[in-house]
C-alpha cells in the first residue's frame, strides 16, 4: 500500500472524520486536523533498510503521507534539503555542535514547498481544480508552482508589501495574484470570501489537514539524517507555526514506528519583537494567543498577527522544554550577514531572526556549549530583493588612480 492514512482526528475536541472528502477545519470545533495513519502496518514497510534506495523527495516517506495514488504525488524535487554543520558560527556563538538544515535550497527557495507540495496534490486526488491562500509570499510561490504542476488554477491573496520576487514568481507560475491593503489575516479574510462564492479550496496554514503533513516531513528527514536520532534543540522561526507542529507530530509518528526513542528536541519558537503573538501567550502561560495588533517586522514570513494552530505550537514548545524569544528587526538583518559571511549562507530574514535567538539563548545559558542544536533556515536570502541597499564604489577604468579608489572604499 502506497500509504497508511486511516482517518482525520481533531486536535481539540478528538472528534474522528473519514479521508475520502474534502474538509478544513473540524467541524464540530472550528479547530485544527490531524491526519492519521495506521503506524503499525507503516512501519512494516517504512524501514530504515526500504529507504535507503528511494529518492530524497517529499514522497520518500509516503506510507505516512496522505495521498494515496502515487499518480497524484506532485514533486518538484522539494525537500532532501542538507544539513549543515557550521563551525565558524557555532564557536563564535559558544556552540560546538550547530548545524543548519538548509530549506533555502527547495524548488521554490523556501520550505513552504513541502506543505504545499503535500496540501496541493492531495486536494488534486480529492478532485480540487482551484487552490486559494493567503500568504506573506512564500507560500503563495509554492502553491502556484505546485498548482502549474498539477494544472490547478491558483488564486493568491497577498498583502500589498510582500517581497517583488514572490509576487514575480506568482505571476509566472500562471497564478491570478491580488494584492491586499493589509496583513496577511487580511488577505485571509477576503481569500475567504473568494472561497466560499467561487468554490476554490482554501489552503491556508493548518486550515486544512494535509500541508502540516509535508512540513512533517522536515522532523522525518532530519531524524534519518541524523542516524535515526533527534538533536538537543531546534530553532524555528514561527509565524503560522506548521513546521513546528509538523515536526513534533513527525518525531510522534517516528516513535511509534520504532525509528527513534522518546528523546525529544527542545523545541524554540522565534518570533520578531513587533510581531510576537506566541511568545507573549508563552511567557503569561497562556495555551491561546491573543492576536498582536500593529504587527511590523523585516521578516514576512513570521508577520503572523494570529495562529489558528496556536495551542499546537505551545503544547509542543512547552512538551519539550523549550522555549519562545522575540528578536529585533535590527537582529534579523544583523544574523543574516553573520550566517553568510561566517558560513556562506545566504538567507532571508526570518533565518537571520533565528541566528540571533541562537545567539542570545546560548549567552543566557538557556542553551549549553555542547547542545546539539539545529537551526531551520527556513528561506532563500535570494528572493529578497527589498533588503539590498547598498553604497558601492563605483570605479573608473580610465582613472589612474584607481587603487586609491579601491582602498578608498572599505577604509
Ligand atoms: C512561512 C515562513 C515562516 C513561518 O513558517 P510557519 O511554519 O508558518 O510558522 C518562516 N520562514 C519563512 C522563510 C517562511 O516563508
Ligand atoms: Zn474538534
Amino acid at each position: 500500500m502506497y500509504s497508511f492514512l486511516t482517518h482525520l482526528e481533531c486536535t481539540n475536541c478528538g472528534e474522528q472524520y473519514p479521508t475520502d472528502k474534502l474538509i478544513t477545519t473540524c467541524p464540530a470545533c472550528g479547530k485544527v486536523l490531524y491526519a492519521r495513519y495506521d503506524l503499525a502496518a507503516a512501519a512494516k514497510e517504512m524501514t530504515k533498510e526500504a529507504l535507503i534506495g528511494r529518492p530524497w523527495n517529499l514522497w520518500r516517506y509516503h506510507e505516512i503521507m496522505p495521498v494515496q495514488d502515487p499518480a497524484n504525488a506532485l514533486t518538484l524535487g522539494e525537500g532532501g534539503t542538507a544539513v549543515l554543520s557550521t563551525p565558524r558560527l557555532g564557536k563564535h556563538f559558544g556552540f560546538d555542535k550547530l548545524f543548519v538544515k538548509d530549506e533555502g535550497r527547495n524548488p521554490t527557495g523556501s520550505f513552504k514547498s513541502r506543505g504545499l507540495a503535500s496540501a496541493v496534490s492531495r486536494a488534486k486526488e480529492l478532485g480540487v481544480s482551484a487552490v486559494s491562500i493567503p500568504s506573506a509570499g512564500n507560500a503563495a510561490a509554492a502553491m502556484s508552482a505546485y498548482a502549474a504542476n498539477g494544472g490547478l488554477d491558483a488564486y493568491v491573496f497577498m498583502p500589498e508589501d510582500a517581497p517583488a520576487v514572490m509576487k514575480a514568481e506568482c505571476v509566472t507560475y500562471g497564478a491570478k495574484v491580488y494584492l491586499v491593503k493589509g496583513l496577511i489575516n487580511d488577505a485571509g479574510k477576503i481569500g475567504k470570501i473568494g472561497c466560499d462564492a467561487r468554490g476554490w479550496f482554501d489552503v491556508s496554514t493548518l486550515k486544512e489537514p494535509y500541508r502540516a503533513e509535508g512540513k512533517k516531513t522536515m522532523g522525518l528527514e532530519l531524524a534519518e539524517q541524523l542516524g535515526w536520532r533527534v538533536p538537543d534543540a531546534i530553532i524555528y522561526p514561527t509565524g503560522g507555526g506548521t513546521g513546528i507542529v509538523g515536526m513534533w507530530k513527525a518525531f510522534d509518528e517516528l516513535e511509534q514506528m520504532g525509528l527513534i526513542g522518546s528523546k525529544r528536541p527542545k523545541m524554540i519558537v522565534v518570533q520578531a519583537e513587533n510581531c510576537a503573538p506566541i511568545v507573549r501567550a508563552f511567557e503569561r502561560g497562556e495555551r491561546f494567543a491573543e492576536p498582536w495588533q500593529g504587527a511590523h517586522t523585516v521578516a514576512p514570513g513570521i508577520r503572523v498577527p494570529g495562529a489558528i494552530g496556536d495551542y499546537l505550537i505551545l503544547d509542543s514548545v512547552r512538551q519539550s522544554g523549550g522555549t519562545c524569544i522575540a528578536v529585533s528587526d535590527d537582529e534579523i538583518l544583523e544574523g543574516v550577514r553573520e550566517l553568510a559571511s561566517k558560513e556562506g549562507i545566504y538567507s532571508s530574514p526570518e533565518v537571520g531572526a533565528i541566528v540571533m535567538a541562537a545567539k542570545n539563548l546560548r549567552a543566557s545559558g538557556f542553551l549549553k556549549q555542547d547542545d546539539e542544536t539545529v537551526l531551520f533556515a527556513t528561506g532563500a536570502g535570494i528572493k529578497h530583493t527589498e533588503l539590498v541597499d547598498f553604497d558601492f564604489a563605483v570605479l573608473d577604468p580610465n582613472d589612474p588612480n584607481v587603487l586609491d579608489a579601491i582602498d578608498r572604499a572599505y577604509a
